[in-house]
């Protein structure tokens, strides 16, 4: 059974597709009228636009395409003739619901490298090109949203947070704003962030893709890349602009997709708990006058995927004693070759992007994390683990395993025979 749309005849699908393939490493032939980019210049029509629609090939300045990981999706809808190629999004209305003031931040090549700070404002500094046929898409998107959730109206049972029908609702829904951004690479200054060489790393980017995008290693002219990789979200609890205010207390919480915790309640690691008792701090922070933000960043199973992350389970649970917080580690390293691939390097970005200057309360037990932020020059005044009841009963081999290489705990430590004894549930094989 064929899956294309029945309504969309093959004339159509010619017309939707492109039936000259053009190589974009002939620049020649492509990018001839692009405009350049000066990432980091102040004045946005100096800094430029990001122009990586493929409408017209001649205006194209960026490698990559529009929508991270869905880049693909997009590709196998026109291949299937279901839109057309050149299409133009009707940018009208879909302005930001509160705009970002330009930061400081934004002007240093090297401070963002990983969003394109002016992705949100594409509609208003970009219109004089916008008007004169430029496709120009925005890679952010900010909106308002209420979000409902079981663990939040339980705290509201409990009394730990309350309704003030500011924040929380009388319908006990959290007031946000939600703002999501998708990676735009600036290569240069992500080869320095990595201490390696801007060739080296464009090369091993192409060879690694199965050689997706030839431009990284044939138009090193061609700086900025947009990567087919999962974008991010930022959840604000409170005034956006009081994100800048180092007077103004702050909760932050970057959190690592875990799809099997986050939207399954999956038990066998903390991230729902963590995130939802971070969204709850946000909000109660929000409630006595300061502001909240919760970053979520899609790096599945510490950027390895679900797959590996599964195939680790497996592994840690068959292993000879059981899963144990004393292999927990090991185990990963042997499947994935790495103990994690998440590079938090470029997690500041976001930060800096809002301006932030000072973290009040930051809900993280983890080291990468913490070092990233401080190194990016944002003050970290106190550090919050995830509280001991909140913690499933098997995550324990993994909350016992962080704590012991390192992670952050206000709590105790546990090492050698007393490590060996936290133990996991045992597989239930089908
Ligand atoms: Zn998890």
């Amino acid at each position: 059974m064929s899956q294309v749309p029945a309504n969309i005849n093959e004339k159509k699908r010619r017309e939707h597709r492109n039936s000259h393939v053009i190589l974009t490493s002939h620049f020649n032939k492509v990018f001839s009228k692009s405009l350049p980019i000066t990432w980091g210049a102040k004045d946005p029509m100096e800094r430029g636009p990001v122009i990586a629609t493929l409408s017209n090939l001649d205006n194209k300045n960026a490698i990559g395409s529009h929508s991270g990981s869905y880049t693909i999706y997009r590709a196998l809808s026109i291949a299937a003739g279901a839109f057309p190629r050149d299409h133009k999004p009707d940018l009208e209305n879909t302005d930001p619901t509160e705009f970002v003031a330009p930061q400081e931040s934004w002007f240093d090549p090297e401070k963002i490298v990983s969003l394109d700070p002016w992705g949100a404002h594409v509609n208003s500094v970009f219109k004089p090109l916008l008007d004169t046929g430029y496709n120009i898409q925005p890679t952010i998107a900010i909106t308002q949203a209420h979000l409902n959730i079981p663990e939040i109206r339980e705290s509201i049972a409990k009394g730990n947070i309350k309704v003030d029908g500011k924040i929380i609702t009388t319908a006990k829904d959290i007031k946000v704003t939600k703002v999501a951004i998708e990676p735009v690479w600036y290569l240069p200054s992500i080869a320095k962030r990595f201490h390696i060489d801007e060739g080296v790393l464009r090369k091993v980017l192409f060879q690694e893709t199965g050689g997706m995008f030839p431009e990284l290693v044939t138009r090193p002219d061609l700086k900025v890349l947009l990567p087919p990789i999962g974008s991010s979200t930022a959840y604000i609890f409170g005034s956006m602009k009081d994100l800048s205010n180092p007077n103004i207390e702050l909760t932050c919480r970057v959190h690592d997709e875990c799809n099997g915790s986050d939207v399954f309640g999956s038990d066998i690691c903390t991230c729902r708990p963590y995130l939802t008792y971070g969204i709850e701090d946000a909000a109660r922070t929000a409630q006595r006058g300061g502001v909240g933000i919760v970053v979520y960043f899609r790096k599945e199973g510490r950027a390895l995927g679900e797959v590996t992350k599964f195939l680790v389970y497996n592994a840690r649970k068959r292993q000879k004693g059981g899963d144990s917080a004393a292999t927990y580690f090991h185990r990963t390293e042997c499947v994935a070759g790495v103990q994690d691939a998440r590079f938090q390097e470029f997690m500041p970005d976001v930060l800096n992007y809002f301006g932030i200057k000072k973290i009040h309360n930051l809900h993280s037990m983890s080291n990468m994390k913490y070092d990233a932020i401080v190194k990016a020059g944002i003050e970290i005044v106190n550090r919050l683990s995830i509280p001991d009841d909140l913690i499933p009963a098997d995550a324990q081999v993994e909350i016992e395993a962080k704590k012991a290489s390192g992670y952050f705990t206000s709590g105790s430590v546990k090492s050698g025979s007393t490590l060996d004894q936290v133990k996991g549930r045992k597989l239930e094989e089908k």
